[in-house]
């Protein structure tokens, strides 16, 4: 599939391997999130611009690099907001922005029921950050309000993504690249992915 990228790195599967186990708990299933979110932004951000800045080492002049993207990260509610500190971590100056969505259980379709994002983008470069890409609505919708706002670099990193979700994104939004640790077989009729993770919320918050 063009634009969609599965992890082949080993440490990825190592971890995905841990938080996939059902024996995991919820501060190890937390650490993992935040681990492998790190692991796959440092994928996703190899095409970002930067620009040269000269500085004085202890032995000589040297040009180095500096980033020159400003970045927001937009966690998907809830359940992408364990991704956000190993990313930030990585990039402490992006900024979080955090738009909700809920699922009308008539329509099926995302409502927006939270959005503070300014008139004026602050940022060139978005990450929506989801761990499970299940049908896709929620990262379509969110692509939809980041691309109003201004914003056209947008990337998906998630953890694991189903062949539905990514079709959904792909037929919505082409240009958006999809940074995923694994793509899995298939949705199951209650729109969890199999074999999955479980329910990735409750699996963090300890809520299941
Ligand atoms: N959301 C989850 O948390 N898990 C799934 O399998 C699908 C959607």
């Amino acid at each position: 599939m063009p634009n969609v990228f599965a992890s082949k790195h080993p440490l990825v599967a190592h971890k995905l391997t841990r938080l996939r186990d059902e024996k995991t708990d919820p501060k190890r299933f937390r650490e993992l999130v935040r681990e492998i979110a790190g692991l796959l932004a440092y994928e996703a951000t190899a095409d970002l611009a930067t620009v040269p800045r000269e500085i004085q080492t202890p032995l000589s002049v040297l040009t180095g690099q500096d980033l020159k993207e400003k970045i927001g990260l937009v966690p998907i509610l809830r359940a992408g907001l364990g991704m956000v500190e190993g990313i930030w971590e990585l990039m402490p100056s992006s900024e979080v922005w955090h738009i909700g969505l809920y699922r009308d259980e008539q329509t099926l379709k995302p409502v927006e029921y939270y959005n503070k994002l300014p008139i004026e983008p602050r940022v060139s470069v978005c990450l929506i950050l989801d761990p499970m890409l299940a049908t896709g609505g929620s990262a379509v919708a969110t692509t939809d309000v980041l691309k109003r706002w201004g914003v056209h670099k947008i990337k998906f990193v998630g953890v694991i993504g189903a062949p539905e979700g990514i079709q959904n994104m792909q037929a919505h939004h082409p240009d958006v690249p999809i940074y995923l640790a694994a793509i899995d077989d298939h949705l199951n009729a209650r729109g969890y992915i199999v074999p999955g993770l479980g329910d990735a919320g409750d699996r963090q918050f300890g809520t299941g």
